[in-house]
């Protein structure tokens, strides 16, 4: 099939070109938007990572000019109209497990830079400084984490905190039998943000958890507890954050994604100044550690988006369609 590949980063580049398969992929470095979306004018799909508009507009474009498919190179599918998507007629296919470890592993990093104080002591290492004022952490072991989503990431992630000798929390719909295994406790929302010294989010955003975690669940926390969010920006009210962390309610928050990333994540400015208020007011909070929602970088997970996406393809073509994410309404 003829597919535009839009946010396309090197790394991918390199990862696509080492598979071997039919497919003709044009590479696009830019973004899918209205001003890009010619570019995949005469192709049959498109491949689109979290950083592309794919709302009701450019889906009915991309319809307009004979796109049947869209292949999404993320799990999370909020950043897609689906019910544009049906409307038009595009099929909508996802790697929804790619490399649950990648930011698993990468959730526990934000942990340890936090609870350990790494980043300060890394950055006082840079002037010389070798002192341990300010270093003080804290054991991980016997500490409650609070597990907000139980999917594959969830999981995976209670795998580990519990190779800490930590108590398990979890709030989920749905009871993971792998988690149940691992003495993971599920109890209410409620009970789970006042017992736990950390907390962290593993679960999709949609019209249920926008803004899960708000200036009342916040405040339901325990004092000096930790807020990890390695799953979308969109699940924190993040004035509401600023606000708890400010009066010193929380004590820390490691932060792979942001509520209005879109525009300052996956690329370097460099001298040019960030002109998001909220975001320089977050990232000016000591306790805080903001990265680019890179947790799911990983060799291994990048070689298997890849494969995946190409299976994806190849199934649409065949009409075998696999890792399919339908609307459920329209
Ligand atoms: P998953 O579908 O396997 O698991 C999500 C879990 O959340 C499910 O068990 C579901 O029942 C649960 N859930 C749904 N609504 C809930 C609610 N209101 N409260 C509690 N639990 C709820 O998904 P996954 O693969 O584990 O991924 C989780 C999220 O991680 C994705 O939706 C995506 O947003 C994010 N993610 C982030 C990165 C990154 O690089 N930072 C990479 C991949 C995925």
């Amino acid at each position: 099939m003829k597919i535009a590949v839009y946010s396309t980063k090197n790394y991918e580049k390199m990862a696509f070109s080492a598979l071997q398969h039919k497919h003709q992929l044009t590479f696009i470095e830019e973004s899918l938007s209205v001003a890009s979306i010619d570019k995949a004018r005469g192709l049959e799909g498109v491949c689109c990572f979290v950083t592309d508009l794919l709302d009701a507009t450019v889906i009915r474009a991309l319809s307009q000019m004979g796109i049947k498919l869209i292949a999404l190179r993320s799990a999370g599918f909020d950043h897609v109209d689906l019910e544009a998507a049906k409307c038009a007629g595009i099929t909508v296919v996802r790697v929804p497990q790619y490399s649950p470890q990648a930011v698993a592993e990468f959730a526990v990093a934000l942990i340890l830079l936090l609870s350990r104080n790494i980043l300060k002591s890394v950055l006082h290492g840079f002037s010389n400084n070798f002192s341990l004022d300010e270093l003080m952490g804290f054991n991980l072991y016997k500490k409650t984490i609070g597990i907000i989503g139980t999917g594959n990431i969830g999981t995976a992630f209670a795998k580990i905190m519990h190779g800490f000798g930590c108590q398990l929390l979890a709030v989920d719909p749905v009871k993971n039998p792998s988690c149940l295994a691992l003495n993971v406790r599920y109890v209410t929302l409620d009970e789970l943000l006042c017992q736990s010294d950390i907390v962290s989010l593993h679960c999709p955003l949609n019209n249920q958890t926008k803004y899960l975690m708000n200036a009342e669940n916040y405040a339901k926390m325990k004092k000096g507890a930790m807020l990890i969010n390695t799953s979308r920006g969109g699940l924190c009210d993040t004035s509401a954050l600023i606000q708890a962390l400010k009066s010193n309610h929380l004590g820390y928050a490691g932060l792979d994604v942001y509520e209005n990333e879109k525009p300052i994540f996956f690329k370097n400015h460099g001298e040019n100044k960030i002109h998001d208020e909220l975001f320089l007011k977050l990232q000016n909070l000591p306790n805080v550690i903001i990265t680019p929602h890179q947790a799911f970088l990983t060799k291994e997970a990048i070689e298997n988006i890849v494969q995946t996406t190409i299976n994806n393809i190849t199934g649409f073509e065949q009409a075998d369609i696999i890792n399919e994410v339908r609307s459920t309404s329209c």
